[in-house]
């Protein structure tokens, strides 16, 4: 059970994982991330996280090393991490340079690959659910840094956590600058009314979470009516139930939004299909 490094073509020990102080992610959080699990230790939905990676580098002009390479590193990070399951990060800086915005001054991109055991929200959280929070905090247009790009610069999202945390809750719920529900700090949201599973739009400026899309997919397989919605806070009134969703929790039933129960403040019945959905899906995975 280890926490191990693939840095600068080697797999190190944490302590010895270190960046220059003059890398561009470190500086400007200029970079691009994924994360991910293993299921029976191998990385859940590979080839869509590569794909969102590639995606993420190509709107922001950063070239990531060629896919075989990155796979390379995961397999021989995870090989020396030796762990039952774990929790996989991949992340690409535009590497280290002179003090200078100029992205044309970076030298070359850096490659990191984090493993470490993976550990699941507290089993709590999946039988009782959480608290979530609507917080001030926006979520970033989508002409400033594109939600959909999923960089190394969280500082929007890490304040948007602090904000939900102080008033108690589990994580945050962002909207976007008109108001409109978008996404968590690092989770989408499906809430259910009228017995349909509905979930923010892409449109609104969210990351299209890999997970999101899954559960979508399998909502409609189990016979559940999905769509993508325009909602706010308002509607949360009018919820049923409501979930939240990321490639390292899963699905995890929201009982409260803002102090209030959403619909009986349990996990409803649409919310237990849609989790068993998904566990069978990582059975079978
Ligand atoms: N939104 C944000 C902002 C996130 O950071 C994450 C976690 N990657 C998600 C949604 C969930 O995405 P996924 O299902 O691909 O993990």
């Amino acid at each position: 059970m280890a926490t191990k490094v693939h840095i600068d073509g080697r797999v190190v020990p944490p302590e010895e994982a270190t960046v220059s102080i003059f890398d561009r992610g470190f500086l400007y959080g200029d970079s691009v991330y994924e994360v991910t699990r293993t299921v029976r230790g191998r990385p859940l939905e590979l080839g869509p996280h590569l794909d969102r990676l590639e995606r993420s580098a190509e709107t922001i002009a950063l070239s990531v090393p060629p896919r075989a390479e990155v796979i390379r590193a995961i397999d021989e990070t995870l090989a020396a991490a030796g762990n039952a399951e774990s929790y996989v990060r991949i992340m690409v800086t535009r590497g280290s340079g002179p003090i200078s915005l100029d992205p044309a001054t970076a030298e070359r991109p850096r490659l990191i690959v984090l493993v470490k055991v993976m550990e699941l929200p507290p089993a709590k959280a999946y039988s009782d659910g959480v608290a979530v929070c609507i917080v001030g905090v926006q979520r970033n247009l989508r002409r400033a840094v594109d939600p959909r790009v999923k960089s190394g610069n969280y500082l929007n999202n890490v304040l948007a956590l602090a904000e939900a945390k102080k008033a108690g809750a589990y994580e945050a719920l962002m909207c976007d600058f008109q108001g409109r529900l978008a996404e968590g700090s690092t989770s989408n949201f499906f809430f259910v009314r009228e017995g349909e599973l509905l979930t923010p739009a892409l449109e609104v400026g969210i990351l299209e979470g890999i997970t999101r899309q899954r559960v979508m997919e399998l909502g409609r397989k189990v016979g559940l009516p999905v769509r993508e919605a325009e909602l706010e806070p308002a509607d949360v009134a009018s919820f049923a139930e409501a979930l939240l969703t990321s490639s390292v929790r899963g699905v995890v039933p929201v009982v409260t939004i803002d102090g209030s129960p959403v619909g009986g403040g349990v996990p409803g019945p649409l919310t237990r299909r849609v989790m068993a959905a998904y566990a069978a899906y990582l059975e079978a995975a």
